[in-house]
């Protein structure tokens, strides 16, 4: 097999802004991306697809806290692998549509994924990712005497259940990742950073943790050698005093130059911070490798080098 090229899709890519957060309105979204891939796709090159979930897994929590009286609501491991089933059968669907159209063979097809992280990482004892409904003070009080939940005050919006964002350590179906390659398809994989799992004495298990989709994209881009982690957001750049009169977009940038910008604090946590991170550890990790940050509709743009923020090693 050439060496793939793993591309992380992130919110914009899967719903709007705007419409409402309907299944309609989620596969009109997707056809639109499905039609940057299938640009991507018509290099030859092999891909494998990482996509965030961050809106569709608080949005599947919210039914399940909702319906609990009915039906036992389930965990935040499984609502991530339900939140993987539902964001890749749309991908499937639309990107099998236009792939069949473009006369490309291959087929997408959805990997439920395990990200094994360690029970010791330190992420464990500062829960710091906001995840679910927004809750009254009593209410979250309630919830963290009955569940043992972590809840913080959110920007005056009301209090949020947070979970710890560790590091991923290993793709659990790596090798299933890379078969499925081998035979020709496109992955669709570790979904919403994938489903976070710790080793116990017993085999793994899920955590109530998120991991950042960007960068298990970079473990996954790691772990298949691929060529070039592309990711894909709302922006075409990387900037630096960005959202500032005098922001500068980073265009061709050395991971020197790269890591000294992100200790000076130009890339916002949670945002492009984990993009930049994911970024350095990719073209870090060896000789050759190429990262791209831009926007989804640059896909093709930036992967050529055209476009976009080039992260050189
Ligand atoms: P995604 O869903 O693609 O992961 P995020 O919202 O998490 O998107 O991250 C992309 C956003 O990061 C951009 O839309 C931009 O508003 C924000 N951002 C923060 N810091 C920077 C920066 N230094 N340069 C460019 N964008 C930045
Ligand atoms: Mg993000």
């Amino acid at each position: 097999m050439k060496n793939p090229l793993v591309i992380a899709l992130g919110g914009n890519a899967l719903q709007s802004g705007k419409g409402p957060a309907n299944a309609a309105s989620q596969l009109a979204v997707i056809q639109n991306t499905a039609g940057q891939l299938v640009r991507i796709l018509q290099t030859g090159q092999p891909l494998a697809i990482v996509h965030g979930n961050g809106p569709q897994v608080g949005r599947i929590l919210l039914q399940n806290e909702a319906a609990a009286a009915i039906t036992p609501a389930m965990p935040l491991d499984v609502c991530g692998a339900m939140s993987q089933g539902m964001i890749g059968y749309h991908i499937q669907q639309a990107l099998g549509q236009r792939m069949a159209a473009a006369g490309l063979p291959g087929r997408p097809v959805t990997l439920v994924t395990q990200v094994r992280v360690s029970a010791e990482d330190p992420a464990f004892d500062r829960p710091s990712k906001p995840i679910g409904p927004f809750y009254t003070q009593d209410k979250a009080e309630w919830i963290a005497k009955e569940k043992g939940f972590v809840f913080r005050e959110d920007a005056g919006r009301g209090w949020r259940r947070v979970v710890a964002s560790p590091l991923p350590l290993e793709v659990v179906e790596l090798a299933q990742v890379r078969a499925l390659l081998d035979a020709g398809f496109v992955p669709i994989t570790a979904g919403g950073g994938g489903i976070p799992v710790v080793s116990t004495p017993t085999g793994l298990a899920g955590v109530a943790a998120v991991i950042d989709k960007d960068l298990a994209a970079w473990r996954l881009a790691e772990g298949l050698e691929a060529a070039t982690l592309v990711i894909l957001t709302e922006v075409e750049h990387a900037c630096l005093r960005y959202g500032q009169a005098d922001e500068q977009p980073l265009l061709r940038v050395g991971a020197d130059e790269l890591r000294a910008h992100q200790k000076a604090g130009h890339f916002a946590e949670g945002s492009m911070g984990p993009k930049v991170e994911a970024a350095l550890r990719f073209v870090e990790g060896g000789s050759g490798r190429r990262a791209v940050i831009t926007r989804l509709d640059l896909a093709l743009e930036g992967l050529s080098g055209e476009r976009g923020t080039q992260v050189l090693g």
